[in-house]
C-alpha cells in the first residue's frame, strides 16, 4: 500500500487502548531496522524526520528511503511525519514533498500566535489531503534544534485545548505531561534514586492526561520525549568508553498505561540512539581491527530492530494492529 496518513490509525488505536510508535529516521540502517521489526509484527507505523535529519541526510534521501521501506513492508500501514515544524514554510516544503503528516510546534509562542500558525499548516495540509499534528504545552529537554530548559518547560492547560483543537482544526495534540526530550530528561535533583542507584523520574500527570480526554472524547493525544533511556544500554556505552552519568528516561510501564488511555501515537528516538551507539561501542571494544562500516552497522541495525520489537509489543501494544 501507498503512504497512509495517521486518521485510520489513530481511530484504531484510540478504540483499541494501544498506541502507534513513532521512531525518527535519518539513514538506512535507521529505516531498515524500524520496518523490519515492524513489518514482521504486523504493526502500523510512523516514520518521522525531524528538521535536525534533512539538515543532515536531505529531503529527498529520506523520502526516497521511506518509500524503498514501504515497498518493502507491503502488509503494514507507514505513515510519513515532520517532527517539530518550526514554521509554515518547513511545514509546506514536507506536504509538496511527499510526506503525509506533519507537525506544527508553536508550543513556544503566546497561544493565539500558536493558533494563528497551526491554522494557517492545517489549511494547507488539508487540502492537500495531509493530516497536522500541533503542541501546547512545552517540554523541557533537547530534541535537535528544539531546546528548552527545565525552567521553561510548562504542563498543558487543558482548560486550553477545546478552543486550540476548534479554532485550528488539527487533527492530534501533543501535550506536555511530564515527558521529556533527550537522554538527560531529568536532573538527578528531580528524581529519587532506587535501591541500584538509579534515578527514578517524577511520575507522568496522568491527572492532566484525564482531564484533556474528557474534554477532547475520542481525539488522539500524541505524547513526545517518550524514550525509557534503558539502563543496560547506559551500562553498555559507559563500560565500552562512552560517557553518560545520569541518563534518564520515562518508566515504559506508564507509557503503557498513556497507550491504553487517549495517547494514539508515542515518540521515541533517544532509545534507538542509545541501542545503536552501546551496540557499535561493543563492536570496536570487542573487534579492534574492524574498519568496514557494515561490520559494526549490521548489528547496530539488528539492535534497532530488536529495541522497536520490544517497543511496539512491550510499550506500545499495536503489533498485529496492521
Ligand atoms: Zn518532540
Amino acid at each position: 500500500m501507498p503512504l497512509v496518513t495517521t486518521t485510520e490509525m489513530f481511530k484504531k488505536a484510540y478504540d483499541g487502548g494501544y498506541a502507534i510508535g513513532a521512531f525518527n529516521v535519518n539513514n538506512m540502517e535507521i529505516v531498515q531496522g524500524i520496518t523490519e521489526a515492524a513489518q514482521e509484527l504486523k504493526a502500523p507505523l510512523i516514520l518521522q524526520v525531524s528538521k535536525g535529519a534533512r539538515a543532515y541526510a536531505n529531503h529527498t534521501y529520506l523520502v526516497k528511503l521511506v518509500e524503498a521501506a514501504v515497498i518493502e513492508c507491503p502488509d503494514i500501514p507507514i505513515a510519513l511525519h515532520l517532527d517539530h515544524g518550526p514554521d509554515f514554510e518547513t511545514c509546506k516544503s514536507c506536504i509538496d514533498g511527499g510526506f503525509t503528516s506533519v507537525m506544527i510546534d508553536a508550543s513556544s509562542k503566546p497561544f493565539q500566535e500558536n493558533i494563528e500558525i497551526t491554522k494557517q499548516v492545517v489549511e494547507y495540509a488539508h487540502d492537500h489531503g495531509v493530516v497536522v499534528e500541533a503542541e501546547l504545552g512545552t517540554l523541557a529537554g533537547i530534541e535537535d534544534d528544539v531546546k528548552v530548559a527545565a525552567h521553561a518547560a510548562s504542563y498543558t492547560r487543558p482548560e486550553e485545548v477545546e478552543e486550540f483543537v476548534t479554532k485550528t482544526g488539527c487533527d492530534s495534540l501533543a501535550i506536555a505531561i511530564g515527558t521529556s526530550h533527550g537522554a538527560y530528561k531529568f536532573t538527578a535533583a528531580q528524581c529519587t534514586r532506587n535501591e541500584k542507584g538509579i534515578l527514578v523520574p517524577p511520575p507522568l500527570r496522568f491527572d492532566v492526561l484525564e482531564e484533556v480526554s474528557k474534554r477532547l472524547p475520542g481525539f488522539p493525544i500524541v505524547l513526545h520525549g517518550s524514550s525509557s533511556v534503558p539502563q543496560e544500554f547506559v551500562k553498555l556505552i559507559n563500560e565500552n568508553g562512552g560517557n553518560m552519568p545520569d541518563a534518564v528516561g520515562i518508566p515504559e510501564e506508564q507509557l503503557r498505561h498513556a497507550a491504553e488511555l487517549s495517547v494514539c501515537k508515542i515518540n521515541i528516538d533517544s532509545d534507538l540512539r542509545l541501542a545503536m551507539t552501546a551496540t557499535i561501542r561493543q563492536h570496536f571494544a570487542e573487534h579492534p581491527a574492524d574498519f568496514d562500516p557494515r561490520q559494526y552497522l549490521k548489528p547496530a541495525r539488528a539492535a534497532i530492530k530488536a529495541m522497536v520489537a520490544h517497543k511496539i509489543v512491550d510499550v506500545l501494544g499495536c503489533d498485529h494492529k496492521a
